[in-house]
């Protein structure tokens, strides 16, 4: 194994062995291989680097108590890949050799993996480009698909600590029917001026409500939203939002708790100051818990109980399966053998 500051090593690049490559010419896709080249050959002309026909995904491997790596929901990735892949009419890699080559790199990679108790884990990155050369509008004909990993720390330095977050007037992240649901680079271009502008401002995220009316909540930057409130987990259900694999855990884990879910739409004015609990959740923090949220229009906070009864178990009872402490009585992990 490595010999890295684990527990400061952040959630940036770091260079690893490998990555794993596949290309996509004539139809079909090819054979798979590792490369230690962290550079791309790629047409000046490429559909990816002009018109965003890019998407890309993100999970991780933990080192469980018992040793063993784990990879989560893995299968959740390769089909919401293959989803945004279609919206913007790419070819997708099957979901067998999406995880075929996740396990491939992961095992080229397996001195990088964090071990057990510094809260670092594996970071998996899947990409998916449009790489012929094309001066129109239109879609590529050839595609590379590669996937690298990189080791990230805690996300929590400071224990499961609340943050704040500012409601955001200025800007829309996605439009009502445009590419919210899909997991595109152009969703993050969209927001990159109101989550560099949330961060200037001591903000840790940004939520956004729908951009047609601004009345309904949908979800923050890069996170999805869901509060506690009398029994019930509450989640937006919007046609603009990413459908999170965590958010989706979370909602069983609810269940699991006695809670009730609602996925429904959550006018904002109506609830905001209704919530017990508020969270954003996804692959990286798991869930953040909101302690406080500024809203600019009226110049008024509103508080939470953060970190709140619920979202502490939930928080606890997804990273117990992740790190191999709790049965895996969903199925949501997958082994990675021999590492
Ligand atoms: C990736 C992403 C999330 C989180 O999804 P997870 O599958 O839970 O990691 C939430 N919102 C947006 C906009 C995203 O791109």
């Amino acid at each position: 194994m490595k010999e890295l500051d684990w527990k400061n090593i952040g959630f940036g690049y770091v260079k690893t062995n490998c990555n794993i490559r596949c290309e996509f010419h004539n139809g079909q896709w090819g054979e798979p291989y590792l490369t230690s080249d962290e550079f791309l050959p790629l047409h000046i002309a490429a559909t990816s680097l002009h018109y965003g026909q890019e998407v890309f995904e993100g999970a991780k491997v933990f080192r469980g108590v018992d040793g063993k790596a784990r990879l989560f929901r893995i299968e959740e990735n390769a089909r919401r890949m293959k989803a945004s892949a279609d919206y913007l009419l790419m070819a997708a890699p099957s979901e067998e050799l999406f995880i075929d080559m996740c396990e491939k790199v992961i095992r080229a990679n397996a001195d990088f993996l964090p071990p057990y108790g510094t809260g670092a884990s594996l970071y998996v990155r899947p990409l998916l480009i449009g790489t012929t050369a094309e001066v129109g509008v239109k879609t590529a004909r050839d595609y590379m698909f590669l996937i690298f990993v990189t080791p990230v720390g805690p996300y929590f330095k400071n224990g499961f600590a609340p943050i704040d977050v500012v409601l955001e007037k200025l800007h829309d992240r996605a439009a009502p029917r445009g590419t919210g649901q899909a997991k595109v680079g152009g969703n993050y271009a969209a927001s990159i001026q109101a989550g560099a502008f949330a961060h200037e401002r001591g903000f840790s995220n940004e939520l956004y409500l729908d951009a047609a009316e601004q009345k309904y909540i949908d979800e923050f930057g890069a996170a999805n939203f869901f509060a506690i409130r009398d029994g019930a987990y509450i989640t937006p259900l919007s046609r603009s939002v990413l459908g999170s694999i965590t958010n989706k855990s979370l909602r069983t884990l609810a269940e699991d708790l006695g809670l009730r879910v609602e996925d429904r739409k959550i006018e904002y004015e109506k609830e905001i100051a209704t919530f017990d609990e508020v969270g954003a959740c996804g692959t990286a923090a798991v869930i953040s818990p909101v302690g406080r949220l500024y809203d600019p229009n009226k110049d008024k906070w509103y508080e939470y109980d953060a970190p709140g009864k619920y979202s502490t178990m939930m928080f606890h009872a997804l990273q117990d399966i992740q790190y191999g402490r709790a049965e895996d009585k969903h199925g949501w992990t997958r082994i990675i053998e021999g590492i």
